[in-house]
């Protein structure tokens, strides 16, 4: 575990560029569209299921589609207006789901939860977390409430501050801005859980957002800075760092007794608890050479991409965008358009000029060791690239693919710019399906 004054971190791993030009951008509210266009898929599992038809009129945090299955998670209209209808779009990470058509009357008329009491106790808090649709933000997006109750439990809570991504700084402004709330949030999720400890893991180019969180530790809450270095924010590798706990392969943070939350979750869990409000906005930042309005916003869930790119394009011509990637450039989805909307777990959208992007085309690999060296999952790239282009797959299986992260680490590192997390995704979607020699 480090020390206060000591940088924590973990082996391997790179140091892009980290282009956070935006990190002094203070949180503003972002426009809101006359359309919102709400997904009912913004987290890992079943997608919600509406309960409210054509013609109805709904409230700012009024719960408009509930959970499917265990793991899924509620919906709440993010503004007051008439339900025009369901759609299925595309969502940003290269599926489709199910939307419901909202019309905005701009009133905002809220419908929120009645506050919990101060002394809520654990079951009252996941209860709350699962009523106000609270899922992973830090782009997993998995039901916040079942990760609570890990199967014999855990000690320790790590909330995930890192920000590792290039280019992303919303968290670091809500740690900046929101710490009272920030640090609520992390006891709440704290006595939920029954852990005895609690960590904020913050990267050490945040320092205006250790500051801010500082007043607020004791009681077995502590911030941990950590060694500028990707992919820091990464489950396994934050617990290594901060812990010394190491999560072997194909295991879980909580058979070490961990359990990792985002920063944002444990904001959405304050609001949540102490003010009744469901999750339906969130922090994100704007960025890349193709907007003139670079920043943090706060934006509703079910906003088009369009409309952000739309209203902080300013007077830059279109084509000055080369690129659209929601989330980071590491571990983000490149879009092909700008149909996908805005859910709870976007950190991101960075419309990216022709300078900020590569376009250097794969060559042979001149065997340099790079990947291997980089990989922070200790795996050997190149190797599983080979085994996949002989369509070997049990191969690739060996080579224990299946524990890659797909960080993007080794593609980013590779002076060959071989698409090795391509080949990465392809070999761990066949086995998946079953295939293999
Ligand atoms: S193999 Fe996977 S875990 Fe290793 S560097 Fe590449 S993407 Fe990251
Ligand atoms: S980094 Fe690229 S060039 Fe170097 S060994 Fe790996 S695949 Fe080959």
């Amino acid at each position: 575990m480090p020390h206060k004054f000591m940088l924590g971190t973990f082996r391997h791993g790179t140091h892009p560029p980290a282009s956070k030009g935006t990190a002094d951008i203070p949180l503003s509210p972002a426009e809101v569209p006359e359309e919102i266009r709400l997904p009912l898929s913004q987290h890992i599992g079943a997608p919600a299921r509406e309960i409210v038809s054509v013609g109805d009129r709904v409230l700012e945090g009024q719960l408009v589609a509930e959970p499917s299955g265990y793991v899924s998670a509620a919906v709440h209209s993010p503004v007051s207006g008439i339900v025009r209808g369901f759609v299925t779009l595309p969502t940003a990470t290269g599926g489709k789901c199910r939307h419901i058509v909202i019309e905005n009357d701009f009133l905002y008329e809220k419908s929120f939860l009645a506050p919990l009491p101060e002394d809520a106790d654990a079951e009252a808090i996941k209860a709350r977390i699962a009523e106000a649709g609270i899922v992973g933000m830090g782009g997993a997006g998995f039901p916040t409430h079942i990760k609570l109750s890990p199967r014999g439990g855990a000690d320790i809570l790590v909330v995930n501050g890192a920000e590792c991504e290039p280019y992303i700084t919303c968290d670091c402004r809500l740690m900046t801005e929101k710490a009272e709330e920030v640090a609520d949030g992390v006891r709440l999720l704290k006595r939920a859980l029954g852990a005895e400890k609690a960590f904020i893991a913050v990267e050490d180019n945040k320092r205006e957002a250790v500051a801010a969180l500082r007043p607020f530790e004791g009681d077995g809450l502590e911030v941990v800075r950590l060694r500028v270095k990707y992919p820091q924010g990464a489950e396994k590798q934050l617990i290594y760092a901060v812990t010394g706990r190491k999560v072997p392969p194909g295991a879980l943070p909580a058979d070490v007794g961990c359990v990792v939350d985002n920063v944002h979750t444990a904001y959405a869990v304050s609001r949540a608890v102490r003010c009744g409000e469901p999750l339906y906005m969130r922090a994100l930042t704007v960025a890349g050479g193709g907007v003139e309005k670079q920043g943090n916003f706060w934006v509703r869930s079910g906003t088009p991409y369009s409309f952000v790119y739309e209203k902080t394009r300013g007077d830059l011509a279109e084509t000055v965008t080369d690129k659209v990637i929601s989330g980071g450039p590491m571990m983000g989805f490149a879009q092909a358009g700008l149909e996908a909307c805005c859910t709870k777990t976007t950190s991101a959208l960075l419309f990216l000029d022709a300078k900020q992007i590569s376009r250097a085309a794969a060559s042979e690999c001149i065997n340099c060791g790079r990947c291997f060296r980089s990989c922070p999952m200790f795996l050997s790239p190149r190797e599983i690239e080979h085994a996949v282009l002989d369509e070997d797959f049990a191969r690739a299986e060996k080579l224990n693919v299946n524990a890659c992260i797909e960080c993007g680490t080794c593609s980013y590192v590779c002076p060959a710019k071989r698409p090795l997390v391509q080949a990465v995704r392809l070999a761990k979607k066949t086995l998946r399906r079953g295939g293999g020699k």
